[in-house]
């Protein structure tokens, strides 16, 4: 494979242990060789239309556009099969695992989101399939636990380091070193050594392709801005890939939120700096502080390296959205437009009542609206005092 591939920038590549340089590179061959074929193309679409649910709808929200001063446009992710886009990666990376020969997927998960996507599609193509959480999170995320068991999958709970996303994320890289030879190591974001950023990218940017036409013939333009919600990166660098050499400004809401007590903003763009973590090189936060957003989705201390380099080259503006701002604008979705998004992309939202606070009424804004709300109820019930 050509280094240069791995890259962006000053940022990405692949920083890993030598018993992973070589899984590595054969499925960066394996992704370079498979994913632009016919073959493949035709499963991946077919799939996606026929398991997932796409093409998912552009939905112009009026009242949210009267309400905010702007056009407001949702691409409805959050319609998909699981509600969220997880699931367009989750197919693109599992068919690939199965056209490479692999016959066992393992994944790390926190919040148990990507966990039970890649449950659904280890079960839908009959492949072993092991999920690593952190004891902490399999306490606090009961239900997608029991989801993920109902599927098939095997739960696998991380007892060492903090118990945490982090430590599972160890524990899945230890499993594919011992391995190799039968399973791929479903990566639930666009991070890590080469080829994930990339591959992920690609099976994402289906998102984008789909909005810059349905946009183009709804509003009769292209966006003027183009707003998602950033945790690792994977639905923000879908929805801005098919617009990247276009004038359409690009804007990512990053956890904002105030911890509480030594709790930092889960922002590495807007405040991180430099650094290698999970095998790449891209921004990160301290190791020793814990990242705080209301929504579990954005809790993630490092970002896709192709995000760092569009911040250091001013493509895209990263900003933090505090959890306040994020949970106003989940209700006001909700009251104006009878859709009650994740609280991920919520941040988004919010984003966009701001960036709409300084921009015509005419002005087209579109948002990905990366997954619905259901599985945030419970604190929403609480915050909002709905019991
Ligand atoms: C997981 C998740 C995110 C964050 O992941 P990205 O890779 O940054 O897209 C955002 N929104 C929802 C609904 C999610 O489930």
């Amino acid at each position: 494979m050509s280094r240069d591939d791995a890259r962006f920038g000053d940022f990405g590549g692949r920083h890993v242990p030598d018993p992973l340089e070589e899984p590595l590179d054969e499925l960066a061959q394996a992704f370079d060789e498979i994913h632009d074929t016919d073959r493949f193309r035709d499963r991946f679409q077919r799939t996606l239309r026929s398991f997932a649910g796409r093409p998912t709808p552009l939905f112009h929200a009026e009242r949210l556009s009267e309400a905010y001063g702007a056009q407001i446009y949702l691409k409805r992710e959050d319609l998909l099969h699981g509600g969220a886009h997880k699931i367009n990666n989750c197919l693109g990376q599992a068919l690939l695992a199965e056209e490479a020969g692999k016959t066992r997927l393992i994944a790390e998960t926190g919040a148990g989101q990507h966990g039970v996507a890649t449950a659904m599609v280890g079960a839908m193509l009959g492949l072993d399939t092991e999920i690593y959480m952190g004891k902490k999170d399999v306490e606090r995320q009961k239900m997608n636990v029991f989801r993920m068991r109902l599927m098939g999958a095997e739960v696998n709970e991380v007892t060492r380091g903090g118990a945490g996303l982090a430590d599972a994320v160890d524990a899945a890289l230890e499993d594919l070193a011992r391995n190799v030879a039968d399973t791929h190591y479903l990566v639930g974001s666009a991070v890590g050594p080469d080829p994930f950023p990339r591959m992920v990218r690609e099976f994402q940017s289906v998102i984008g392709r789909e909005a810059r036409d349905q946009i183009q013939e709804q509003a009769g333009q292209l966006p003027d801005a183009a707003v998602a919600c950033v945790g690792g990166g994977s639905n923000a660098i879908g929805l801005f890939h098919a617009f990247r050499d276009d004038d359409v400004a690009f804007y990512g809401a990053e956890g904002g939120g105030e911890g509480e007590g030594s709790g930092k903003h889960a922002a590495p763009l807007s405040e991180g700096a430099a650094g290698v973590k999970h095998g790449m090189k891209t921004r990160v936060l301290d190791d020793d502080t814990e990242v705080h957003s209301v929504s579990a989705g954005l809790d993630y201390p490092a970002v896709g390296p192709e995000h760092a380099m569009f911040r250091a080259v001013g493509r895209c503006d990263y900003r933090p959205v505090e959890d306040d701002a994020a949970l106003e604008a989940f209700r006001t979705l909700s009251e104006l437009e009878g859709i009650i998004p994740a609280l991920e992309s919520s941040h988004g939202l919010a984003l966009a009542k701001d960036l709409a606070a300084d921009m015509d009424e005419e002005d087209v804004i579109l948002v990905n609206l990366s997954g619905r709300g259901d599985k945030d109820m419970e604190q929403a019930a609480e915050m909002f005092d709905l019991g």
